[in-house]
């Protein structure tokens, strides 16, 4: 019997035989879904595509401005057109690309490059895998087959996925090939300590003045081990910040002493709730997001939903705390 083609090269052959390609990145973007969007938008550059439309459904955070061919990424919906192939970068639902889902469901081909907890079938070929720290890690694997020379500005795009989806090297997904791929990215000429700067280190004084106002209204269980802030619409007036400043606050909620899992609800300006999910340990938190149509992985995951905030505070906090009593009863050593 003929063995199988490996799903990375099938996804070399429908990339080398598209003309029109289109790569989309996850709407709220974040800087894995930015990083390996561009990298492959830079790969399908270098490869002397026809055309290559690089989009994603919100313009980019202004901390991830400085990625190289940030500017290249559109927001707008596009009229309807069969695309050979669309990219599809950083999501385990096509409903994360927003208002450019229709044009991806166009596409003659998908391919889908993900690290999420699978949910929704959607593409011709997945290139998924639980196991990569960031999507960029698969992105990388992907160019190396494609044999597209890694430039400092590819090396750059990859390497911010690797350090954001690591929280620069610090979260348990990191691996030895994490290491070793964002060793070859340095070498490349991209810069570990630059990325930190950029993304870590330098922040809005709206984006601390909001960081405060979403401290301060820190609360947590009993027992201490769920913990929870909330932003209200008029606490984002107060610090004249936007939702995008927002990224970051629930590390400070998780790293609280005895927290297992932290959340940061935040309210729109559509009046629906964006939540984050994080935990420590062997709660996981993809589940409990899907529970209200979210997802995303084991220990950091977020879903949105339709009601007031203290209802998904009460609703969330009910959530947590039936998945707790389950993974302790579950789990004798717990
Ligand atoms: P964040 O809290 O930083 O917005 O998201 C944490 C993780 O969960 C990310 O990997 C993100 O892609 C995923 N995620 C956040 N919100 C959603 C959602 O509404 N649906 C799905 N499928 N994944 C989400
Ligand atoms: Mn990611």
């Amino acid at each position: 019997m003929a063995k199988r083609m490996s799903t990375f090269k099938q996804a070399v052959q429908l990339i080398e035989q598209a003309d029109t390609c289109l790569v989309v990145a996850h709407l709220n973007p974040d800087g894995d879904t930015l990083g390996s969007a561009l990298a492959l938008y830079h790969g399908l550059y270098l490869l002397r595509k026809h055309t290559v439309r690089l989009l994603c459904h919100d313009p980019v955070p202004e901390i991830y401005r400085f990625l190289p061919g940030s500017t290249a990424v559109e927001t707008e919906q596009q009229p309807i057109t069969v695309y050979d192939l669309a990219l599809v970068c950083d999501m385990s639902q096509l409903n994360r690309a927003g208002r450019h889902e229709p044009l991806i469901r166009a596409a003659r081909r998908i391919v889908q490059i993900d690290h999420h907890m699978p949910q929704e079938v959607f593409a011709d070929v997945r290139l998924v895998d639980q196991s990569a720290a960031a999507t960029a890690e698969i992105a990388y694997r992907l160019l190396r087959a494609l044999r597209v020379p890694f430039t400092p500005e590819i090396a750059t795009c990859l390497l911010t996925g690797i350090v954001t989806d690591t929280f620069s090297f610090k979260f348990p997904n990191t691996t030895p090939r994490t290491l070793r791929i964002a060793a070859h990215l340095q070498s490349c000429g991209a810069s570990i300590s630059e990325i930190n700067e950029q993304v870590f280190e330098t922040r809005s004084f709206s984006a601390v003045k909001l960081l405060g106002l979403a401290l301060s209204t820190l609360k947590r269980t009993e027992d201490g081990r769920i913990a929870w802030a909330i932003i209200p619409r008029s606490a984002f007036e107060e610090a004249g910040a936007s939702e995008e400043e927002t990224e970051g606050i629930v590390n400070f909620v998780r790293s609280i002493h005895g927290v297992q899992v932290a959340m940061l609800l935040r309210e729109s300006p559509n009046r629906k709730i964006r939540v984050s999910l994080r935990s420590r340990g062997a709660i996981n938190v993809a589940l409990i997001a899907q529970q209200f149509g979210g997802g995303g992985h084991e220990n950091a995951a977020g879903c949105t939903l339709e009601m007031s905030l203290s209802e998904a505070e009460h609703a969330l906090l009910h959530e947590v705390q039936k998945w707790m009593a389950c993974s302790t009863s579950t789990n004798p050593s717990a």
